[in-house]
Formats: structure tokens, C-alpha cells, sequence
């Protein structure tokens, strides 16, 4: 949520920093600002409500000049978005400059201090707290960095901060308390950039740190100095960015996601590469540090995530049941880090985060952490917070996402999870050789599969000119499909703004059924599995009560055509691999309606790519 870029080289500072706005625009927000210092150390501000292009225009009669600077994204939450509650923030005297993600949750009191000591406030924000209160302890005769220091030390809550001195406008000082948003660091040659994450260092650096929790990183143009912030010095090494992590464009696709989700049979391969081996057959994750003890002695799982990862997680389940022979339940992170959960040193937490920043998911594990259960997460980018929460970390390899709506990080975090189970099993000897042989054989055509599910789109676009302009859709599933239910209709509501349900197919006659008329479209999952004539059954429930229904269904049933009004046809596959390849259904199903109905495909209203706030 919300995006910070601050730069120091020789270079111009304003163009780098729009641009690097420009790059974390996907994570939203509603408000942006800029600040440069000049030559003199005079600070030049812009900000403005609404798009990065109102800012640009705001600065149409040339950008400030000055080789340091800081931008930010604001996505609210403390004050509406308005022109003084958008970042960066200064104190009264104007000497200090703040961007600021994430939530001071003791505002209310350090406000009510400053005021007592004569700060006059301007915004209704909670960031605007940060500056007065550097800019206090600068009075007493602190240095920048000291004062910066005893600010953060004041500070509570989950909070990720840049700031700039006009007293010493040689340096950028970065801090960071509890699991806001990420800063990284990036090393050129004679600058330094501080970004929310790397999408915005790419066009300038290939080398990063990320700062951790409770770090303070002072930098100047050719040094970065860490340190913590009750002042003890830290030891950082730089990582390279990959090659997959720099090529950010669209290309030829009209969208982030169309592309992204053209991606996923390469980003399948990578996230099965070094972990399955197809000959001799066997699934080994190097990455995954328990002993083989540990893994005979775990009695039980949880899996924990939020939206689509929660989907994801779901699935998983019933692979960790049915393949590792494990109690398995799953839980939305948000539920389960305040519902006080059952966990001991024989519990395996598994969670899920494609960001690795999620403010839930990463509270959920400090809880588990606490409680002495085992962890292993499953993230996109390595070096973030809950890498460094988790006794073990598996990376799902989907490559970067720009587009809001996970795509290839569901799949990736779905093929992750099935060779996860599949490993555990393997470990406990629950696998034999023959099923791992047909586990591994189906796994080396589960890439090209999703290929052939992509190449047919033309039928999206007439699905989409049939039902876009419908205002409810309902989709039910069973087993393992029935989180791909769940994942359906979340898609489309998040990118069609259509108002859409998920339930298991069971559950119809409890309530949705009621729901079902002839403007209610009905997406039905009906694999060939051991619940397809409950499915059918469901089916021939909704075309009675007229009801439009769109089939997911598998090549060469002979049926399902006669029944639904529409047939999406899957590949043939085990009952474990069809939700997988459900996936992509569900996703182009969601793009096409959006696309039709004239959506920000990439950057649905009030969504946000990594939520870093509760
Ligand atoms: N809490 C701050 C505000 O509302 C920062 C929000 C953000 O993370 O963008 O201004």
C-alpha cells in the first residue's frame, strides 16, 4: 500500500522520482507528492489529491530543481485524501520533510504533546506528527540523524518512514517499526535510491538491501550506514536483483494481467525447476530446513493467508490431507492472529504471502512465533518480513506482478503448496514410488496444459459480451474445487466491480438457491471427478429455476453440453491437478467482463497490491 521513492546522486532528483511513482502507481493510492531540496538546501513541495497525472500537471511549468529528493504514493488512513493531508509532510519551521506508510498509532498523544509545546498542525493526517516531532528533538540540539532516532523510539505501531533535512541536505534517513510496508535500498554509482520495493530501483540499480524491522538506514550519495534504532550498528549485505524482476513492461498485452497470466506456464516451470525431478521420479523442496524427524513428528498444519493466498491455502488443505497424511485447517490470517489458536512445537504453520508484507498474515506469524509452532511461508520476494519471520521459506517463483489481481502468484502458490504436501508425504512415507512416478509424470505437463487453456481466448470475449453487463454472478464448486469457486468470484468482483458469491455446490439449497432467477449467471466447476453427477446435480438445480449456467468442465464429457447454457472446456487431469488448471478459467473469465465493461483492469478502485496495514 501506498509508495515511497527518495533519491541522492547527482543526477536531476524530481524526473527519477515521478517515475519511480509512476512504477509503484500499482500498488495504490489517492494522493501523491514530491519534495526536492535545492542546491541551498531549500525545500520545493508538491502534492495534490487524486492521480499522479494532477501532480504532473501541477508541475507543468518544470520540475524543481535539486540532486535529492522524496516522492510518495498516500493510500488514507488517518484524514480524507485531500491536497494538505497528501505526503511529504513538514513541520512548522519547514526544515523537516516526511513520507510516511503505515499507521503511528499513538499519533493522538505525541499530537497532543507537540501542540502542548506550540506545533501547529495543518493536516488531519498521523504522519504530520513525525516531522514536528524530529524537528523538536533538533531544537534541543540533537543532530538529524539523533533526532530521527529518538522520533522513531517514540513511535508505535507499524510504520515505514523517509525523511530529508534542509539542515543537512547531504543525507536521506529511513526507518522502520513493526511490519509496514518494505523500503529497499538501492546502490548506484555515485546515488542511492529508498523505495517501497524494487519495481521503482529497477531502471537505475541491480543491487539492494531491504531494511528489517527496527533499523535506521542513513544515506548519502556513496554511503549507506545502518544501524538500529536503539543505536547498536548493523551488518547488511547487498542482494542483485534478478534478470525476470527488470523487465516490467506490458509489451505487446493490453494489461499487466493479460501478460501475467500468459506468464504462468513459464512461471510454473520456475516454480517446479530443482524441486520436482521427473526421472528418477521424486519431489524434494531443499529450501524447506526441518529434519526428517521434524517432519515425522508434525501432528497437525494451519494454513493461513488473506484473499486470493487464503484461496490458495485452501486447496492446499486438502493436498496436505490427503498426500502427507496431516490434520490440516486453514484460516484467514486476520481471524487467526487474534482468536487466541491452539498451536505447540509440533504445529506447522503454513502462510502465505505473495508480497511477504502483508500486515495480517505477517502479525499472524509473530503470534505462531510466540507460540512455538514451525513455520515455513510461502512469498514471492525473498528478504522480505515474513522471510525473515519464517523458520523456512519457500519462494513461489511467480516472477514480479504488477497487475493488483494475483494471477501467477495464486497458480505459483498452488503448484508450491501441491509439491509441498507431496514432499511431506514423501517424507513420511505415505507416498509409494508409483503414485510419486504419476504425481511427478502429471506435474511435467501441468505447464504446457496451462498453455492450451490461454491459447483459447476468443470464447472469453464472447462469454463477456454475453454476461458483462449481468449485476450478480454466482460460482459454486466441491472439493477442491470449491475454493476455485471462491477464487472466481473474487476475481471478478475485484476487476468487474460485478457484486459475485463463491459457495460450495452443497450449500445451494441452504440459501443461494434462493438467489437464482434468469438474470443469475452461475459459473459451475464441474471437473470429471468424483463429484460430478453431485455437480450436475446442481447444475440441473439452477437451468429449473432458469438460471443461466457456464460450465467449467472436462474434455470429452458427452453431457455437460445438453445441460449449461456455456462450456468452458479443461484439459483432461487427476482430481488434484484440475484445480490448478481451473485457475485460468477463472482468471480470463474475470479480464475479459472487466475489459468489456471498461475497468481499470490493473488497478481496481480501492485495491491495493500488498496491503502493509490491517
Ligand atoms: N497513515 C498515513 C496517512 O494517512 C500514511 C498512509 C499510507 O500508508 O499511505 O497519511
Amino acid at each position: 500500500m501506498c509508495g515511497i521513492i527518495g533519491y541522492i546522486g547527482e543526477r536531476a532528483a524530481a524526473p527519477i522520482i515521478l517515475e519511480g511513482l509512476g512504477a509503484l502507481e500499482y500498488r495504490g493510492y489517492d494522493s501523491a507528492g514530491i519534495a526536492v531540496l535545492d542546491e541551498v538546501g531549500m525545500p520545493q513541495l508538491y502534492k495534490s489529491a487524486g492521480k499522479l497525472s494532477k501532480l504532473r500537471s501541477k508541475l507543468r511549468n518544470g520540475l524543481p530543481d535539486g540532486n535529492i529528493g522524496i516522492g510518495h504514493t498516500r493510500w488514507a488512513t488517518h484524514g480524507g485524501p485531500t491536497d494538505f493531508n497528501a505526503h511529504p509532510h513538514t513541520d512548522g519551521t519547514g526544515d523537516i520533510l516526511v513520507v510516511h506508510n503505515g499507521i503511528l498509532e499513538n499519533y493522538l498523544e505525541l499530537k497532543q504533546e507537540l501542540v502542548a509545546k506550540g506545533c501547529e498542525f495543518i493536516s488531519q493526517t498521523d504522519a504530520e506528527c513525525i516531522p514536528h516531532l524530529i524537528e523538536s528533538y533538533m531544537r534541543e540540539g540533537c543532530s538529524f540523524e539523533d533526532a530521527v532516532r529518538a522520533a522513531a523510539s517514540r513511535m508505535e505501531g507499524a510504520n515505514a518512514v523517509v525523511v530529508l533535512s534542509r539542515k543537512e541536505p547531504d543525507k536521506i534517513i529511513s526507518f522502520k517499526i513493526g511490519n509496514a510496508g518494505g523500503i529497499v535500498i538501492g546502490y548506484g554509482e555515485d546515488e542511492m535510491l529508498l523505495a517501497s520495493d524494487i519495481s521503482a530501483l529497477l531502471p537505475h540499480v541491480r543491487d539492494v538491501a531491504y531494511l528489517a524491522v527496527g533499523e535506521i538506514a542513513t544515506v548519502t550519495r556513496d554511503v549507506v550506514k545502518y544501524t538500529r534504532i536503539d543505536g547498536a550498528s548493523v551488518k547488511k549485505k547487498k542482494a542483485r536483483v534478478s534478470y525476470e524482476a527488470m523487465t516490467a513492461t506490458k509489451g505487446e498485452y493490453s494489461h499487466f494481467m493479460l501478460k501475467e497470466i500468459h506468464e504462468q506456464p513459464d512461471a510454473v516451470l520456475d516454480t517446479l525447476r530443482g524441486r520436482v525431478q521427473f526421472d528418477p521420479p521424486g519431489i524434494t523442496l531443499p529450501e524447506l530446513a526441518f529434519t526428517d524427524e521434524e517432519i515425522q513428528k508434525f501432528n497437525r498444519a494451519v494454513i493461513i493467508g488473506m484473499g486470493t493466498s487464503m484461496h490458495a491455502g485452501m486447496v492446499g488443505r486438502m493436498w496436505i490431507e490427503s498426500l502427507a497424511g496431516m490434520a490440516c485447517e486453514v484460516d484467514n490470517s486476520s481471524e487467526f492472529r487474534y482468536r487466541d489458536a491452539y498451536m505447540d512445537e509440533n504445529t506447522l504453520v503454513i502462510s502465505i504471502s505473495q508480497s511477504g508484507e502483508t500486515a495480517d498474515t505477517l502479525g499472524a506469524m509473530e503470534e505462531a512465533k510466540l507460540r512455538g509452532a514451525r513455520q515455513v511461508t510461502l512469498c514471492n520476494y525473498e528478504g522480505t518480513q515474513s522471510t525473515r519471520i519464517a523458520d523456512a521459506v519457500l519462494p513461489i517463483r511467480a516472477g514480479l506482478e504488477i497487475s493488483v489481481a494475483g494471477t501467477k502468484t495464486f497458480v505459483c502458490s498452488l503448484v508450491t503448496l501441491y509439491a509441498l504436501a507431496g514432499h511431506l508425504g514423501v517424507k513420511r512415507g505415505l507416498i509409494s514410488r508409483k503414485r510419486l512416478k504419476t504425481i511427478v509424470q502429471e506435474l511435467a505437463h501441468l505447464p504446457e496444459m496451462i498453455g492450451q487453456l490461454i491459447s483459447d481466448q476468443a470464447q472469453y470475449e464472447r462469454l463477456a459480451l454475453n454476461y458483462a453487463r449481468r449485476a450478480n454472478f454466482l460460482f459454486l464448486g466441491r472439493g477442491k474445487n470449491y475454493p476455485l469457486a471462491m477464487e472466481g468470484a473474487l476475481k471478478l468482483k475485484e476487476i468487474s466491480y460485478i457484486h459475485a458469491e463463491g459457495y460450495p455446490a452443497g450449500e445451494m439449497k441452504h440459501g443461494p438457491i434462493s438467489l437464482i432467477d434468469r438474470k443469475m449467471p452461475v459459473v459451475a466447476l464441474v471437473p470429471k471427478d468424483d463429484l460430478y453427477e453431485k455437480m450436475l446435480g446442481n447444475v440441473n438445480e439452477v437451468k429449473a429455476r432458469r438460471g443461466s449456467v457456464i460450465a467449467v468442465a472436462t474434455e470429452g464429457d458427452e453431457h455437460i453440453g445438453d445441460k449449461a447454457n456455456d462450456v468452458i472446456w479443461v484439459p483432461q487431469a487427476s482430481a488434484n491437478i484440475t484445480p490448478i488448471l481451473n485457475a485460468i478459467p477463472m482468471q480470463l473469465l474475470a479480464y475479459y467482463i472487466a475489459v468489456e465493461r471498461g475497468c481499470d483492469v490493473d488497478m481496481p478502485r480501492n485495491l491495493a497490491k500488498s496491503v502493509t496495514v490491517e
